[in-house]
């Protein structure tokens, strides 16, 4: 099998408290990593022959994670709702087929998408994973189950009482959904529907929802809005709170709800909480403004220092979220308040835990997927530097971003 060496000035192997290696190295076998160390050992321990990449200027990390996309939606529509209405199940995977070579372009890895159509995400999930089309690994749900009318009922995955919802998780596991999605409250993309406050399931149903799925070894993931939904979620025992934005039952404009109770029971209950931020919210604050996005970061803020496991998704594919600006949205996390190393982690070993991927990505360790970037300066300093990639290895294979493609990917070859 051919084994290639990846080195740089700065190796961040993850998680955070226990990361950084000056001019580290990675030996890689197809698409399993199999050294990690200071570069000079790592090569001292190769097999003679072996090619080595180096970036003395480069920091390798590694490859990030995006917990929260919808593939399958056309983020350059003003309405990517009726475009999906509108669209066949191919036009559906060439959209997602296109999205996730975007999101690879980023450094982009893993992402789990959270709501299709048509069994798109997991049709994409496997011509990936054998190498017909470049992108992330990806865990799909599927369809998200959801009441008669609710949040996003049009992806098919409409359920009525407890028997309703063991049908539709059912029907996804068959489907081959690595994990479920419920809509535990309502949200903005479904006019009509019950509002982003507003509970869709009782604890009863959604402990249907968690029960079959996790026998079948899946997680669960709810969207969740107003503090009623996230009680409701949190009593049934998900995995992962979707966007939880403590939205109160008098709308976006009244600000968030002030709840450090609950806050403080999220992370009791060491429930990962996925904020959803992305590009979107540089256009929020051009149109609504700095000081009244300020109430909605600081909901994020004291989730994190009440120690609440915050990972890094953006919605992607929903209106205003594009699937190249996975950067963006780790930037704004630093704007809210969070520490840069914590955001790193938030992207990488954290998002990968919170996947049930811990043994599998979002650290570089022997063992691991080859799963890995290459970027110019410290993203402990400045986060931002993580939105242009000059390499992107996924699952061992190389990727040379859209940004890059016409310069030479800019480390130097040699061999050992
Ligand atoms: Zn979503």
């Amino acid at each position: 099998m051919t084994e290639r060496i990846y080195a740089a000035g700065l190796l961040l192997h993850g998680p955070a408290d226990r990361a950084a290696l000056a001019d580290g190295a990675v030996r890689v076998a197809g698409a399993t990593i199999t050294d990690v160390g200071p570069r000079d050992e790592v090569i001292a321990r190769a097999a003679p022959g072996t090619e080595v990449t180096h970036f003395p200027d480069g920091t390798l990390l590694p490859g990030l994670i995006d917990a929260h996309v919808h593939l399958a939606f056309d983020d350059h529509s003003d309405d990517p709702v009726g475009a999906l209405r509108a669209s066949g199940a191919p036009a559906l995977a060439l959209n997602a087929a296109g999205a996730a070579r975007r999101l690879l372009d980023g450094g982009v890895t893993t992402v789990r998408d959270l709501g299709d159509r048509d069994g798109v995400g997991v049709a994409l999930r496997d011509s990936v994973r054998d190498g017909v089309l470049p992108g992330p690994r990806i865990l799909a749900a599927g369809a998200p189950v959801t009441v008669r009318g609710g949040h996003c009922w049009f992806l098919g995955g409409e359920a009525t009482g407890a028997d309703g919802v063991r049908e539709v998780v059912r029907a996804n596991l068959a489907a081959g959904a690595d994990l479920i999605k419920v809509m535990a409250t309502g949200g903005t993309l479904t006019p009509g529907g019950p509002a982003p406050a507003e509970p869709q399931f009782t604890v009863a149903e959604l402990t249907v929802a968690v029960r079959e799925a996790h026998a079948a070894g899946a997680r669960v993931a709810a969207h969740v809005h107003g503090v009623a939904g996230v009680e409701v979620a949190l009593a049934a025992g998900v995995d992962t709170l979707e966007h939880c934005s403590f939205i109160s039952a008098d709308g976006p404009a009244a600000g968030p709800e002030h709840r450090p109770d609950v806050i403080d029971r999220i992370a009791e209950a060491g429930t990962f909480v996925c904020p959803t931020y992305s590009g979107s919210l540089d256009r929020a604050a051009a149109s609504i403004g700095i000081d009244r996005l300020r109430p909605w970061l600081d909901v994020v803020l004291r989730q994190h220092e009440r120690g609440v496991r915050l990972i890094a998704g953006t919605d992607a594919g929903i209106p205003g979220a594009g699937f190249d600006e996975y950067a963006v949205g780790l930037s704004w996390f630093v704007r809210a308040g969070l520490p840069a190393p914590t955001v790193v982690e938030m992207a990488t070993s954290r998002a990968a835990e919170a996947l049930g991927l811990a043994d599998v990505t979002g650290t570089l360790a022997p063992g691991r997927d080859a799963d890995l970037l290459v970027v110019t300066g410290d993203p402990r300093q400045d986060v931002a530097v993580l939105g242009a990639p000059g390499l992107v290895v996924a699952r061992g294979r190389e990727h040379l971003p859209g940004s890059a493609r016409t310069a030479p990917a800019s480390g130097i070859r040699s061999t050992v």
